[in-house]
């Protein structure tokens, strides 16, 4: 069977590929096996066209990894669907053949969300990149999923609106927190999502709804497990008259966190509040040569008019002051502003720079506010502990942070290491009432963690719900529960 199917395929290869390459993808197949590859892939080309479908061997293993340390898990074939019609087609003809599917953003998810733990075929979403309606008046707009954040807010130029955050990812998406407008609330108002069967639903019609269940939120943080997203409508918010960008070092992590308690308290409409550990400073000051004194920092961001940022800044500069804050710079220009935050944006690059030719991995998790000081200490003393090289960035205002771990991932000690070290930290969050990961999701990595966390009754209802939307288990198999 596997030698015919073999054959087949051979024949179907738009790309050079190995024979053992292919052979061992076949091997893993259990789902394929079922269906005739050779029809699937026609079909696949009768609803994307020959360019809409890639068996390639570069093409697949690139689809099957992310951003994680876990290892690559490639799809048997990538496709391309333009529209909602074609996504539903080809879900269609997988749910007949009972082939998993995967749907892929931009492959930058944390937690080895679009591995191919069965095989089966990726959904790309690249192709679907159009801004569809925008509705000043009602400060939302709809797009499919290939649309950027960046490409959005270009869109949006002169409209004097803008959007905050990235796409709706399924993920947590980019939500640094403790903003004003939008903080504890969702971006988006209604999807669209192609379920497994290939049944196009739309989550819910109106901006403000009390109708029925809340299935933009259970679709928003399904990981793709649920339904493919199709559409999108996110809430959009005028752009602030003016900004202002600070910048404060602390003398440790309770100084800083006490500093944004008492900031949020005062009623402070902050828009950014931002944190970095004294490692992660030291590295941003040697990679974009700062002089940032090698301390706990914070950094601030105000939206908002002229006159009302004068007083957040004297108010916000007075509390850190009073929790022995120093060296508190604060600019209104976009060049000072770009230079204060420096720091802060080359976090990441910052980090891979402290061990070149290593990889980084950044987990996170999040805790009530008040319980940040003492788990970033144990954290830091963890690492020490453990000869690991993880610097700290944290959305201080809502309690999540996120250790930007540099590791050399051809050191299988090293790996490991790093590996406790994560569920070490996701256990101390759940010791202090918290989460283990506040934005980077569950995928392949956590899924225990979630068990943890939830306990056995939660997450059978969760396995209901899954069984429910997808009775063949055919939707990202192997991530979240
Ligand atoms: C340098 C760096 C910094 C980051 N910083 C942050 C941060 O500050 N905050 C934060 O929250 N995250 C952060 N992330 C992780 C972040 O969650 C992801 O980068 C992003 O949200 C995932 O989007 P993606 O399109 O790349 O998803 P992918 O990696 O492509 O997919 C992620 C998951 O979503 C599913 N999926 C993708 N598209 C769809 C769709 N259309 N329908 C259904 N399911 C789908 C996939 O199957 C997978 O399970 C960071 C990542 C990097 C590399």
């Amino acid at each position: 069977m596997a030698l015919a199917l073999l054959r087949h395929m051979r024949c179907l290869c738009t790309l050079p590929r190995t024979v053992a390459a292919l052979q061992s993808s076949i091997d893993k197949r259990s789902y394929a096996e079922r269906g005739s590859l050779e029809r699937v892939v026609s079909a696949f080309r009768a609803v994307v066209g020959d360019d809409g479908v890639s068996l390639g061997a570069a093409v697949r293993e690139q689809h099957g990894k992310d951003e994680s340390v876990h290892s690559c898990q490639p799809p048997d074939v990538v496709v391309w669907p333009r529209s909602v019609e074609e996504v539903s087609a080809l879900a269609k003809i997988c749910h007949h053949h009972r082939l998993p599917i995967i749907p892929f953003g931009t492959g930058t998810g944390l937690e080895g969300g679009v591995g191919a733990m069965k095989g089966g075929v990726c959904f790309s979403l690249r192709k679907m990149d159009s801004v569809l309606d925008l509705h000043q008046e009602d400060f939302d707009v709809t797009v499919e999923p290939g649309v950027t954040r960046k490409a959005l807010n270009a869109y949006l130029r002169d409209t004097g609106l803008w959007f905050p955050v990235g796409w709706c990812s399924p993920t947590a998406a980019w939500l640094p927190p403790a903003r004003r407008a939008p903080t504890g609330r969702r971006h988006q108002v209604n999807l669209e999502v192609v379920l497994a069967d290939g049944t196009i639903i739309h989550t819910q019609r109106s901006r403000k709804t009390a109708a029925g269940y809340n299935l933009t939120n259970l679709f928003v943080g399904s990981e793709g497990t649920l339904g493919v997203l199709t559409k999108a409508t996110l809430r959009l918010y005028g752009v602030p008259e003016a900004l202002v960008s600070a910048v404060c070092s602390f003398p440790s992590v309770q100084a800083a966190v006490d500093s944004t308690v008492h900031i949020l308290q005062a009623g402070i409409p902050i828009a950014r509040i931002e944190f970095l550990d004294d490692v992660m400073i030291d590295a941003c000051n040697r990679y974009s040569a700062l002089s940032y004194p090698v301390s706990p920092t914070l950094f601030l961001e105000f939206h908002g008019t002229e006159r009302g940022l004068e007083e957040q800044v004297s108010i916000t500069e007075e509390i850190t002051q009073g929790n022995c804050g120093s060296d508190f710079s604060w600019a209104r220009d976009t060049e000072t502003r770009a230079r204060l935050w420096k720091a802060r944006h080359d976090a990441w690059y910052a980090a891979l720079a402290l061990r070149p030719g290593c990889r980084a991995y950044a987990t996170d998790v999040c805790v009530p506010i008040s319980h940040l000081p003492q788990i970033i200490v144990e954290t830091k003393k963890d690492l020490t502990e453990n000869h690991l090289t993880g610097p700290i960035a944290g959305h201080v205002g809502d309690g999540n942070f996120h250790c930007l771990m540099v590791l050399d991932p051809h050191d299988p000690d090293e790996v490991k290491r790093v590996h406790h070290f994560t569920e070490r930290l996701a256990r101390r969050a759940l010791a202090l009432d918290g989460t283990c990961t506040g934005e980077h999701g569950v995928g392949l990595g956590k899924r225990a963690l979630l068990r943890e966390e939830l306990g056995p009754l939660a997450m059978e209802v969760m396995q209901g719900l899954k069984a429910a939307l997808d009775p063949k288990n055919l939707m990202n198999p192997g991530k979240v529960l």
